[in-house]
């Protein structure tokens, strides 16, 4: 798909920089797009690409008619590379295959760009940043790469050291809610708050019915009979199905995160201005009734535990199942 500057949305302070840098003729040859997941810097470097090799470009925006822009648009130009683990993480053997690619001229293109997205989670081993480092030292002059990275992850400072960063930023709720097709627009600005301005995250977590999950989760812990035969069975459900959400379960965790934070707020002296994410569910006061303050701490312990365990992917059955019947019996 041809991307163009104009359809990206927000990020004023990144599009300014690298309109700039293009204006002014002073681009680098490796940038850093860091910033949260799902804003746009994925899609930025994909504008970028097609902006600096439209044939007829007008400011910042492609003609959409070369040749150039033509092969963007069928996502085919030779001259594109994007650079995605294979399995866990980008293998050493990825990047000496693109070194021994950028040894040649590129096939068409003016500027040849190499996209390598969430460098945070894809440089798994040592090896395989330091490896890379020398490319990022000197790029061939035709050439620029690209690499985006999580803010919250962990990036090697030498791979920062050899980039010019482009800060990208969460979206207003607002301009995230107008992306999303929820036609129920309280539910639309929970999404958005719940995916912290990221339209990436939101989208996800409408696809996957986040919100009903979410319904679903919070009758299980509001429940208020211990001694209920089926809340046993509810839970094993409940774990079985977010078990299935696979690579988006850790999102699950968010989720509970923002809920049990809006009950401990609740409980608090914070002025009832204090945002809450989850403003949308009515029982909320009744909620934070049910643990006490070091309780929620607790469970807030207890989801970071969940989350260190499927990041080292234990049996995600059996890692949601301990983390529910653990949330009740804090509340117990
Ligand atoms: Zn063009």
């Amino acid at each position: 798909m041809l991307t163009s500057f104009d359809s990206i949305k927000g990020q004023e302070k990144a599009k300014h920089l690298l309109d700039t840098a293009i204006r002014n003729d002073r681009i680098s040859h490796a940038y850093l797009f860091k910033g949260p997941a799902g804003v746009g810097k994925k899609m930025t470097a994909h504008a970028l690409a097609a902006l600096l090799n439209c044939h007829a470009p007008q400011g910042m925006t492609v003609c959409a008619s070369c040749p150039a822009c033509k092969k963007f648009n069928s996502g085919n130009h030779p001259d594109f590379h994007l650079i995605e683990p294979e399995g866990a993480g980008i293998k050493i053997g990825q990047i000496r295959e693109l070194q021994k690619n950028l040894a040649f001229p590129p096939f068409e293109a003016k500027t040849r760009v190499i996209l390598i997205p969430d460098i945070h989670d894809t440089m798994g081993r040592p090896e395989v940043a330091n490896a890379l480092l020398k490319t990022l030292e000197e790029p061939p002059a035709d050439t620029m790469l690209i690499l985006t990275g999580d803010e919250a992850g962990h990036i090697l400072p030498t791979i920062l050291s050899r980039c010019q960063v482009i800060p990208f930023t969460p979206l207003p709720l607002e301009d995230v809610a107008a992306l999303l097709t929820h036609e129920d627009r309280q539910r639309a600005m929970t999404l958005a708050a719940i995916a912290e301005g990221s339209p990436g995250r939101a989208r996800r977590q409408e696809e996957h019915g986040f919100l009903d999950t979410r319904q679903a989760i919070i009758e299980i812990l509001t429940s208020t009979d211990k001694n209920s035969p089926s809340l046993v069975s509810q839970v094993y459900a409940m774990a079985h199905q977010s078990a299935e959400l696979k690579d988006d379960a850790e999102e699950l965790l968010d989720l509970l995160t923002s809920w049990i934070r809006d009950l401990i707020i609740l409980r608090s002296d914070a002025p009832r201005s204090t945002h809450l994410i989850n403003q949308d569910l009515a029982n909320l006061p009744e909620a934070a009734e049910s643990w006490s303050t070091s309780a929620m701490m607790k469970c807030l312990d207890a989801i970071a535990t969940a989350r260190q365990q499927l990041k080292r992917n234990c049996n995600r059955t059996l890692v949601f199942e301990v983390l529910f019947f653990a949330l009740l019996d804090e509340k117990w």
